[in-house]
């Protein structure tokens, strides 16, 4: 009896990475767009100060921008909640970042949320030009809305890696920026003692709670 082989296609998992491999070529030309993202006390800055510093130890020329806006910390460094920092320039406007100096290989942006809606060109621009360019930003604002620049720029990137917090009411992986404080303003700068990270459930709870 003859039974009909066939050849069965290599399981996904052949071609999709399932860590962040920091792709580097050096005779590529080409730049390229990499979003770490997620929402507050996920290790966004951390993971962005991470892969700046080992471009810098691969001795890269490495430039970093940051919104002029955010001044919780430090106003010439972009400083990760666990205190680790890198030098970055503040700048009112993302064309600003246009200026990174032509031997600048790797651009790192912090804080992407507080820009202005120009910000995805201007990584596009960056990344034409063949430059590494690292974004690092909230996802979604308190009430779970994509927050300004950072939904467009993971939409033409080329790795977007979204990080995550523990919800501290179950210690699930949290998603959400819960903000205890009262108001409307989107922009809610001295951050900790105002927001908790929760996960979807632990957030869609307290939402239902401040509507009764
Ligand atoms: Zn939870």
């Amino acid at each position: 009896m003859q039974f009909l082989i066939r050849k069965r296609p290599l399981p996904l998992t052949k071609f999709i990475g399932t860590l962040f491999l920091e792709p580097h070529f050096n005779d590529q030309r080409a730049g390229w767009i990499e979003v770490v993202c997620g929402c507050m006390f996920s290790g966004k800055t951390e993971e962005l100060i991470r892969r700046l510093k080992r471009a810098k130890i691969a001795s890269m020329n490495v430039e970093v921008f940051k919104p002029g806006v955010d001044t919780r910390y430090d106003d010439k460094a972009i400083v990760s909640h666990d205190t680790a920092s890198l030098k970055a320039v503040p700048v009112e406007h993302s064309s600003k970042i246009l200026s990174a100096k032509p031997e600048t290989e790797v651009v790192g942006i912090d804080e992407a949320q507080f820009f202005d809606e120009g910000l995805s060109d201007v990584c596009q621009e960056l990344a034409g030009r063949g430059k590494r360019v690292i974004v690092a930003g909230l996802d979604m604002d308190y009430r779970g809305i994509p927050f300004g620049p950072v939904p467009n720029i993971m939409a033409v990137a080329e790795y977007v890696t979204k990080v995550h917090a523990i919800c501290v009411h179950c210690g699930n992986l949290a998603t959400h920026s819960y903000r205890l404080a009262e108001g409307d303003s989107v922009v809610l700068l001295g951050e900790k003692e105002q927001y908790e990270p929760r996960c979807r459930s632990c957030y869609a709870k307290a939402e239902k709670l401040r509507l009764v």
